[in-house]
């Protein structure tokens, strides 16, 4: 039997039950339960999970009601793996539908779906000592395990058009909690993926990362690190994001400076450079960065400091030949500028809008579904057409 390394964890006893509350760490008694929505939060921003386990310690934290954006992309989520439970059965597949509640009991449930050998099982939950949670999908495969002679790996809907590495954690997740059951690891997992692909992954090849990843989060709530809010990728849906934004205001952070990298803030820090204040004023060298990047820098944090207290101001670079305003070409008589907005999220993608200035105003082609996104380009092109018979010499900026 394949057991999942599980390293010693002190629990702090006042943590008590919270239920699952948007996916967020929770407990079971007197014990953290790691979810993979938490290790995936984990990888992305350890801070992430500070704030987590501080706001269940009861520190006074109020995080951010979930974005329109990210209710959006829960729905769409919610949505595509509806449709491909229809899909399977459809197909004819047998479907055990496990109906998501107590995940103790929903685990009991199912391991009885799995040794009666169904083709798939909705919602499967595992609960094994630390880990626990639900998978999407569990799939037959006929490949002999402790169940008979087969066996189930792991497929996730994912509204993405690609797999992301943090899927590789919940899947590996699942399927060494499946292994448990089974008695044999899985040989692969699978991402259905927004457009209609599967990804298949062989997760021998991803095994060790994510279980070191899971270690590492178990060693991290023993024994905590020090973390600060650094903006990354996760910021944009993330429940802190309002605390951290405060945080980095109060604080004056470099890392409110536009562009910054991890590794320049290290550098600034380490020459005793910890506000943006400080940059703003700074005159010198940087050790480790190069000086024009060392310029740049100092100059972006000097017109960001000064529009806190006043109009927004900008500075002129000096000129170089063969760059910046020399690479356009000559302003033209019926020059065109030209934008296009896009919604990701609608069915199949929508360009909702094509903008162009023109003769010192601004013509608008909105579309709001499909037969008007197409109807919409037609006007557009027309409109370039006319215009570039009319000025042969105008260019369209984009
Ligand atoms: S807002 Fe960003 S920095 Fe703050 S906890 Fe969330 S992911 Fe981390």
């Amino acid at each position: 039997m394949l057991r999942i390394r599980v390293t010693p964890v002190e629990v702090i006893p006042s943590w008590v039950a919270l239920g699952n509350q948007g996916g967020q760490v929770r407990t079971i008694g007197n014990t953290i339960l790691f979810s993979a929505t938490d290790l995936m939060r984990f990888v992305g921003c350890a801070h992430a999970t500070a704030l987590d386990l501080a706001y269940m310690r009861g520190e006074p934290l109020t995080p951010r009601e979930d974005t329109e954006d990210a209710a959006l992309l829960q729905k769409q989520g919610d949505a595509h793996e509806a449709a491909h439970l229809e899909k399977l059965k459809d197909a004819g597949n047998g479907v055990v539908e496990i109906a998501r509640g107590d995940l103790a009991q929903n685990a009991d449930e199912t391991r009885a779906a799995l040794a009666q050998g169904s083709q798939i099982i909705f919602q499967g939950a595992f609960l094994a000592e630390r880990w626990g949670g639900w998978s999407d999908f569990l799939e037959r495969v006929e490949r002999p395990s402790l169940l008979g002679p087969f066996s189930y790996e792991v497929t996730d809907t994912k509204l993405k058009r690609k797999a992301h590495p943090k899927h590789v954690l919940q899947l590996v997740l699942y399927s060494d909690l499946l292994a448990e059951i089974q008695g044999v690891m899985p040989e692969h997992a699978h991402v259905q993926l927004g457009d209609g692909t599967r990804a298949t992954l062989r997760l021998a090849d991803y095994a060790h990362y994510a279980r070191g990843a899971r270690a590492k989060l178990e060693v991290f709530v023993a024994s905590p690190e020090p973390t600060r809010p650094i903006p990354c990728a996760d910021c944009s849906l993330c429940r802190w994001a309002d605390h951290c934004d405060a945080v980095l205001t109060s604080q004056d952070s470099l890392f409110q400076v536009a562009n910054v990298t991890r590794g320049q803030v290290k550098k600034l820090e380490a020459s005793g450079i910890e506000t943006m204040a400080a940059l703003a004023r700074h005159d010198g060298p940087v050790r480790g960065v190069a000086s024009a990047t060392a310029e740049k820098l100092v100059g972006q944090a000097r017109l960001q400091h000064a529009r806190k207290t006043g109009e927004p101001a900008f500075e002129l670079r000096p000129a170089q030949p063969g760059k910046g305003f020399d690479l356009l070409p000559r302003p033209q008589a019926g020059d065109l500028f030209y934008d296009i907005e896009g919604d990701p999220h609608y069915e199949g993608g929508l360009e909702y809008l094509h903008g162009v200035w023109a003769d010192d105003s601004f013509h608008a082609f909105w579309a709001h579904d499909h037969a008007a996104e197409a109807q919409a380009l037609e006007r557009l092109l027309a409109f370039f057409r006319d215009r570039l018979t009319a000025y042969p010499e105008a260019r369209i900026y984009h």
